[in-house]
């Protein structure tokens, strides 16, 4: 695993744009609001967009079979912590515990590895690093650590209950304005407590996303996997 925290800046062509998606997985039982990360990695894949899923291992726990259906669509599955606390607020042990617990979920559940690690809100040091330069297992278990360089904030429109065109219209935005770069979107919400549920309950990612990719295509932007900043 290559530890330094990396981004798509300077490393891809103008107007291209990696999609990448956190905190899931999540599914919804009938219409309405919230995650479907099923749905949105099919209607990826009907777009030949290949995306990649930063899983945490808690969302992983009630929905084993999702991160293989993830990958049967021609995505990349990555690690993004058991239970997406803040890294820095965490000991040596309790960092290295929240790494291995979720990519041994994910063993479980047939990925194989090495796997794209990604921290909860980027949050990155020297202190960090080291850690879990300590620990062979997560050495060889991941393949390199990304950040992104795109954030149309999509979880605060699910936090207000707001339209999936407001959302979408924010990433057209901060696209046209970074012109190309990592761009990062949520197909669920892992943190814990009242504002967390809330933007999980109120996520319409598959609709945002289903507007987002045609005016995106109509600015002239194409995708290209997370493996283009490699
Ligand atoms: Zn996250």
């Amino acid at each position: 695993m290559d530890t330094t925290l990396r981004f798509g800046a300077g490393r891809l062509p103008e107007r291209s744009l990696v999609f990448t998606f956190d905190d899931g997985p999540g599914a919804t039982d009938g219409p309405g609001r919230g995650p479907r990360t099923v749905e949105l990695a099919q209607y990826l894949a009907d777009e030949q967009i290949d995306a990649t899923f930063f899983m945490c291992g808690k969302h992983v726990e009630q929905h084993r079979e999702i991160p293989m259906q993830v990958l049967a669509l021609g995505h990349r599955v990555g690690n993004h912590t058991w239970s997406h606390r803040h890294l820095p607020e965490l000991d040596d042990d309790s960092i290295r515990d929240e790494l291995n617990s979720t990519r041994q979920i994910l063993g479980d559940c047939g990925v194989e590895g090495p796997i794209p690690f990604r921290p909860p809100w980027g949050e990155w040091d020297a202190r960090i690093e080291a850690a879990v330069r300590a620990d062979e297992t997560i050495l060889t278990g991941h393949s390199a650590n990304y950040g992104w360089d795109l954030d149309g904030m999509d979880w605060q429109f699910w936090w207000d209950m707001g339209s999936p065109q407001e959302c979408a219209n924010s990433y057209v935005k901060t696209a046209l304005e970074h012109g190309s770069g990592v761009v990062l979107m949520h197909d669920s919400t892992a943190d814990p407590g009242t504002p967390g549920e809330q933007m999980r309950a109120g996520n319409l990612a598959v609709e945002a996303v289903k507007i987002l990719v045609p005016r995106l295509r109509a600015e002239g932007f194409t995708f290209v996997p997370l493996s283009a900043i490699d």
